[in-house]
């Protein structure tokens, strides 16, 4: 075909796709906001737009709600480009004028997330009510990854997380932790035996797409046995199952064999050693070198560790797949004791807890939306873990003078320094960036409860050896699209709630799972609006993890909104097209929470050192500096909200202790 015919196939196809519907996101182009309420919705966009920024504070203005936002979510443009800045060492050429604000409080935190909002809380908590804290965030919203969506479809408000869903951890949560939900009023085992999921959901299995770039022919299986992680799904037989797919007759034999056969693959290696291997190997070397399965099986395991790593199989431990319950271990009559060589993630998998599996329809947003109604009077009505679904929060009160306690939004820090010598200053002096201006204000101590990778370059003045440690992680990219749907008819007729789209631009897509709870109804019939999950994961198999997730952030700030789009559209147009589903009908919104700097960089056996207790970099990172201490998931090289609080309280320790 010719470069015009080309052209002309695509714009077809756009059509049919829908691409020209107006659906909500056209407020933004490539997830830059273009009018919200008739003002500028993210305030430092370069010179380009600096005529036109808003003044002194959008969050103060009427109408300012960002839950409500569409399009580019997650890192939204607007959120990173002055911390980019920082890093590349342009920003103090352009800062403009420096503003001396006058304000001085008793403590600074750096990051609105569940780390920096905890730290608030347990600030206020030791300190007193009088005690004054500005926190700083870089986004429009707070909660950093604790993101909530809040869609209006149809007349039904419809919640869900655009990052962090699970309250549960792979670790009970410490006395500090589980002491702060108590205190919030939240009691998740006692949640969840109210609140459990959705029961309109019930009958509706699982299944797998096979697109024909990867598997030669495209079809969508359903009745998938025994799910995605070996814990839902039908009792079905996985030869039946993977008779009805395109995979070879070699793949189908090996799969079911991975699946179901009981076979000792280390047959004689001891415990011990067995576990050792498995822990310096990848799952996909496993299967190729010690299952001898064909390379043709690869391409249908390679993205199932996607949604908890952010990495495929060939860079997860085989071990680490054990103990998260793959298939093909189950003749080698491991114990599932705690052991080394597992990952923080995989060691907490082998360690007994408590079971529930209560989340908050926005996902641990709700957390992040009580610890703002305990910190700033008048944030949110209500006062229980069920009203606060529904609250509006009213943003205009979060910075307000009068409130000792105050959030201020859209406001990157790049500076926090000793006013004077770091062993005797009395202040921290911090400078954030917003409007085109560089602000100051005083705290008698700060926690960055913000990025580590960030924090040298907020904080020049560290130890060079800390500085080094901070650098060590790379955050996981990865991107939690949203899709509000007319209907789910076409899920119903197929009898799926999920399917895994192992080779597609995403690699699962999953019918909204979050609970009735207080005055919140999710969709209760096939034929309401309903929100539909979609995970990509940038990941670039060959390199090590890092350099992956490196790849994969720099791939997510260069991939504009159009294309996440087409092929969103793309993609439930050729998964669901068979039971009728019309994207250019059905799909009423789209959000896509990109996250380039998503999970904390969790130490893995395959890439990382095993380093003597208290010598690994997050221990070395997050070391006091005088008054400045550092909270936040990276401090404890674990991506869970309970390791946020952790770290929170450890930070805030560490100053009161000063
Ligand atoms: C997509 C996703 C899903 C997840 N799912 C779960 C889950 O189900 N369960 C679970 O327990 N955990 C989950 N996690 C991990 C969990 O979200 C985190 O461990 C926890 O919320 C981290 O909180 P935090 O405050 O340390 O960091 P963040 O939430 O990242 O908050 C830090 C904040 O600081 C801001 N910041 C950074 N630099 C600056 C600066 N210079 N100035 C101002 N602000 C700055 C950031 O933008 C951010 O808003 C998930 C994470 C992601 C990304």
């Amino acid at each position: 075909m010719s470069n015009f015919d080309n052209e002309n196939a695509r714009r077809s196809r756009d059509r049919e796709l829908g691409m020209d519907r107006n659906i909500t996101r056209r407020d933004f182009l490539n997830g830059i906001a273009l009018g919200v309420g008739g003002t500028l919705a993210s305030p430092w966009l370069g010179g380009l737009l600096a005529a036109q920024m808003p003044a002194p504070s959008a969050q103060e203005r009427s109408g300012y709600y960002p839950p409500t936002r569409t399009g580019m979510r997650g890192s939204h443009p607007g959120a990173f480009e002055i911390a980019h800045a920082l890093r590349d060492g342009t920003f103090w050429e352009t800062a403009g004028k420096r503003v001396e604000t006058g304000e001085e409080y008793d403590l600074v935190v750096v990051g609105g997330g569940i780390s920096g909002l905890a730290a608030a809380y347990f600030y206020r908590k030791q300190s007193g009510p009088s005690a004054r804290i500005l926190i700083l965030d870089n986004h429009d919203d707070f909660g950093g990854h604790a993101k909530r969506n809040e869609f209006h479809l149809d007349g039904r408000t419809l919640l869900t997380n655009g990052g962090t869903v699970a309250i549960e951890s792979p670790f009970p949560y410490s006395k500090e932790a589980r002491g702060l939900l108590t205190e919030l009023g939240i009691a998740p085992p006692a949640l969840q035996k109210k609140y459990s999921g959705n029961a309109a959901f019930g009958g509706l299995g699982f299944g797998y797409f096979f697109d024909k770039e990867t598997f030669g022919s495209e079809r969508l299986v359903t009745n998938a046995p025994g799910g995605f992680y070996g814990r839902q799904g039908t009792s079905g037989k996985w030869a039946d199952f993977l008779a009805r797919t395109s995979l070879s007759a070699q793949a189908q034999q090996d799969i079911a064999r991975i699946q179901e056969a009981k076979i000792d693959h280390m047959e004689g290696v001891p415990q011990e050693q067995k576990k050792a291997r498995l822990s310096k190997m990848s799952y996909k070397d496993f299967l190729l070198n010690v299952v001898k399965a064909h390379p043709d099986v690869i391409p249908f395991y390679q993205t199932r560790t996607h949604g908890l790593y952010g990495i495929g199989i060939d860079a997860v431990p085989a071990l680490d797949c054990w103990a998260i319950h793959f298939p093909g271990f189950q003749g080698m009559g491991l114990d599932r004791v705690p052991s080394k060589g597992l990952s923080f993630t995989a060691l907490g998998e082998v360690t007994p807890q408590e079971e529930y599996h209560f989340h908050f329809p926005d996902g641990n947003a709700s957390i992040a939306r009580m610890l703002v109604r305990s910190l700033v009077a008048g944030a949110a009505p209500g006062n229980t873990a069920e009203d606060i679904v529904m609250a509006k929060v009213d943003y205009s009160r979060l910075d307000h003078k009068d409130s000792p306690i105050r959030i201020r939004l859209n406001s990157t820090a790049v500076l926090a320094r000793h006013v004077g010598d770091s062993s005797s200053a009395k202040q921290v002096e911090v400078v954030y960036g917003r409007d085109q201006k560089a602000y100051t204000v005083r705290g008698k101590g700060a926690v960055l409860a913000c990025w580590n990778m960030g924090i040298p370059f907020l904080c020049p003045d560290l130890p060079a050896e800390q500085k080094e440690a901070l650098h060590y992680g790379v955050k996981v990219p990865l991107v939690y699209t949203v899709v509000g749907l007319r209907n789910w008819t076409a899920f119903h007729k197929l009898g799926v709630r999920g399917v895994s789209c192992p080779g597609m631009y995403h690699s699962s897509m999953n019918l909204d799972q979050g609970p009735s709870i207080g005055d919140y109804k999710p969709s209760q019939s096939p034929d309401e609006p309903i929100l539909v999950h979609m995970l990509r994961t940038p990941c670039q198999p060959g390199l090590s993890a890092r350099e992956q997730q490196r790849a994969g952030h720099y791939e997510l700030l260069a991939t504009p909104f159009e294309t996440f789009e087409r092929n969103i559209r793309d993609q439930l147009a050729r998964v669901l097209g068979g039971a009728g589903f019309d994207p250019a009908l059905d799909i009423e919104a789209i959000t896509v929470n990109r996250w380039p700097h998503g999970y904390a960089y969790e130490y893995n056996p395959l890439w990382d050192p095993d380093w003597p207790e208290g010598k690994r970099p997050c221990d070395i990172a997050r070391r006091r500096f005088g008054s400045i201490t550092i909270a936040n998931s990276d401090a404890s090289a674990a991506a869970y909200t309970d390791q946020a609080i952790d770290q929170a309280y450890r930070a805030v320790q560490e100053l009161f202790s000063r």
